[in-house]
């Protein structure tokens, strides 16, 4: 979804700016999470090479073919066009013409792009020097607009719905993929438009944070983590909730509380003007406290946006000062091997004040008879 406050004319001549701060001459997009950013739109990624080249003054896009009239129509940009037969070879040297970029300057490639692409473009530029374009981005992307935390938002609520689908569903005697299906369900029919993850980690599966969710049939007695997201108009979802089947024994209960403490100080400490590492340390600081650092396996949180991970990274190290408008994860989790797993997640937007959760779900453990 282009973000209706800001044009992609704006966020160009924004990502030139921070070109000239950090002495990039060239950036190279592949269509990626950072294309969408920059024009609303990226073609669908394959093999072939295709390029939004951004020198200070000027922007070209090299484009397949066939690809060449949907960007247009989509953009409002001319593409360059090549075509299978003759490669990109050819359109690459116009477009760099047309940007004015001498050879032994300064590339950022966009970080997921292609290596076979990123040689070719190398080939073509023959830069002195070649860095990820990650910090550029992260510079123009980290701070959500308005309307970016809104759909933001609207995605989480769907969420929100499309958890209490999967508790819903979660009875003895069906299987870990069958509730994973009926999320998958109900996202697709509430309009998302990608289905990006639908884990559901059962009894022992919850020891594992990123559970390949599978045949396992649940059972009386199991915790189950429900951790799930979607792509609506663009913007991602992220949650996880954990659900019961049967009284939970002392052990879960205390595993299920220290994690929601953790969750809630995590929560607490995200706010303007402090850092990153006070979220983690906030958090993992609850969860030591209680006794079970050492099964708490992985940073406290992720950023949020057109990528269900992207920077800011909630690790205990991290020094990126928090400001109003940045979007992260705060999910805790404590893993007993061979036992079950607890995480519990939330996505908050950092405000001037108290964050602002954009997940809407109640935090006690859900208990099924
Ligand atoms: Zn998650
Ligand atoms: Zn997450």
């Amino acid at each position: 979804m282009t973000d209706s406050n800001v044009s992609s004319a704006e966020r160009l001549s924004r990502l030139q700016a921070q070109m000239a701060h950090d002495g990039v001459d060239l950036v190279a997009i592949a269509p990626t999470a950072n294309m969408r950013y920059l024009l609303g739109f990226a073609p669908l990624a394959d093999e072939r090479p295709c390029a939004l080249l951004v020198s200070r003054q000027a922007t070209r896009f090299v484009v397949p073919m066939l690809n060449a009239d949907q960007v247009e129509g989509r953009t409002g940009l001319k593409a360059i066009r090549w075509a299978d037969a003759a490669g990109p070879q050819q359109a690459l040297a116009e477009a760099l013409s047309g940007l004015g970029v001498a050879p032994g300057g300064v590339l950022a490639a966009d970080d997921t792009m292609r290596a076979d692409a990123l040689l070719i473009l190398q080939e073509a530029i023959r830069p002195a020097r070649t860095l990820a374009a990650g910090g550029l981005m992260t510079a123009l992307r980290i701070r959500k607009s308005e309307a970016e935390i809104e759909a933001l938002a609207r995605a989480a609520a769907q969420a929100d719905r499309a958890v209490m689908v999967g508790v819903e569903a979660c009875r003895p005697g069906v299987t870990e993929r069958e509730v994973a299906d009926k999320i998958a369900g109900y996202f697709r029919q509430d309009g998302a438009e990608l289905v990006d993850f639908t884990i559901v980690a059962s009894g022992p599966s919850g020891a594992f944070p990123h559970h390949e969710t599978g045949d396992r049939r649940l059972q009386p007695g199991d915790t189950i983590i429900i951790d799930i997201g979607a792509s609506l108009h663009g913007y991602k979802s992220d949650v996880t909730r954990v659900v019961h089947l049967g009284e939970p024994s002392d052990e879960v209960r205390a595993v299920y509380q220290a994690v929601l403490e953790a969750n809630r100080r995590g929560r607490e400490a995200a706010r303007a003007g402090a850092r990153a590492r006070d979220v983690d340390r906030a958090a993992r600081g609850s969860i030591e406290q209680a006794g079970y650092g050492p099964h708490f396996l992985h940073r406290t949180g992720h950023g949020l946006g057109l990528e269900v991970h992207e920077p800011p990274w909630m690790t205990s190290e991290s020094d990126t000062l928090l400001e109003p408008g940045m979007v992260f994860s705060v999910e805790p989790g404590v893993y007993l091997q061979g036992k079950f797993g607890v995480r519990i997640e939330d996505i908050v937007v950092v405000t001037e004040g108290e964050c602002r959760c954009l997940t809407g779900l109640d935090h006690q453990l859900m208990v099924k008879a």
